[in-house]
Order: structure tokens, then C-alpha cells, then sequence
């Protein structure tokens, strides 16, 4: 049943491009939004990408050829930084990875994606950092049998760590 109602939701949002999000997480996201993407001239908010909202318990965000989805746990979960970093990471899979440029592994797909949201988020103003935070809660919500995700998750808050502000051009 709730397969089918987030598909429902996916489908209308998919022909009418409006947001099934609450009032508050609308304004909300067309905050983070704007900030991620102050020169959108589109009528979607995220730099033209559709954003859809799917009513999951579990925290996640998904790019598809369709736009970005985010979980209303992962919402709820995640301060301000912390979605931004999520959008950005998605948007890094949608500009890098649809269609893949070439065969990737998932992993080495998702590094390029948070290295691609670190400097976005960096350079619109956000905590280029928030992405370790954001990790952090979702391991927490993995289940203890999940130790090779647990231990994927934790390779990348490694990575992040590495991240340079002084090494980055905004302008580039
Ligand atoms: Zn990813």
C-alpha cells in the first residue's frame, strides 16, 4: 500500500511538476533551494530538476532521469546543511552519472557525487561539512546486519574530512 501511494504521489508530481511536500517543507526546500541555485530561471525550484517527496520511514534521497526524490524521514532527520548536502549529492548523480558517462563502479559514483556536493555546498554558502553529519544519522538507522553499508558510509565521512576549502575555486 505504501508502494503504491508513493508511486501515485511520483506519478502525479511526474505530469504536474508541483510538490506533494507539506506547506513547511515547501518553503522550507525553495530556501535551501534558492540558496543552492540563486540564478534558476525555471519553473522548478532546484535549478530546473523536479523535486519529488516520498512519505518513507526510512531516510533517503534518490536522483532519477525524473529529479530528485527525498524521504520525508530523511526531512525530518536532517538539519538545514545537512538537506543541502543531500540535494547537491543528488544533483551530483543527475549531472555526472544520468546517463553514466561511462561504467562506474556505485561506489566510485557515490565519492564523485559528495565530492561534487562539498563543492556546491561550499560554494553557495553552506556547511561544505554537513555531508559527514549527514552520514552519521543515516548509519545510525542502519540495521546491525548492515555492516559492509555501515563500513561504505564510514570510507566516505573518511573522505570528506579531506576536503580543502582553501584548494577550491568557486569561479572555476
Ligand atoms: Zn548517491
Amino acid at each position: 500500500m505504501r508502494f503504491l501511494a508513493v508511486t501515485i504521489l511520483f506519478l502525479v508530481s511526474a505530469c504536474t511538476s508541483t510538490w506533494q511536500f507539506s506547506t513547511f517543507e515547501q518553503i522550507r526546500l525553495e530556501h535551501i533551494a534558492a540558496q543552492l541555485c540563486p540564478n534558476n530561471t525555471t519553473d522548478q525550484p532546484l535549478c530546473g530538476i523536479p523535486l519529488a517527496l516520498d512519505v518513507s520511514e526510512q531516510p533517503n534521497a534518490y536522483a532519477s532521469y525524473f529529479g530528485i526524490t527525498l524521504t520525508r524521514a530523511l526531512l525530518r532527520m536532517m538539519n538545514d546543511n545537512e538537506v543541502a548536502f543531500a540535494l547537491a549529492h543528488e544533483i551530483g548523480h543527475k549531472v555526472l552519472h544520468f546517463p553514466p558517462p561511462e561504467p562506474i563502479s556505485r561506489e566510485m559514483g557515490e565519492l564523485q557525487a559528495d565530492g561534487f556536493a562539498q563543492f556546491v555546498t561550499f560554494c553557495m554558502g553552506f556547511d561544505p561539512f554537513a555531508g559527514i553529519t549527514n552520514l552519521e544519522k543515516l548509519i545510525n538507522h542502519i540495521p546491525p546486519e548492515g555492516v559492509k553499508a555501515k563500513t561504505f558510509l564510514s570510507y566516505r565521512i573518511g573522505v570528506m574530512k579531506n576536503f580543502d576549502s582553501s584548494e577550491v575555486d568557486c569561479n572555476e
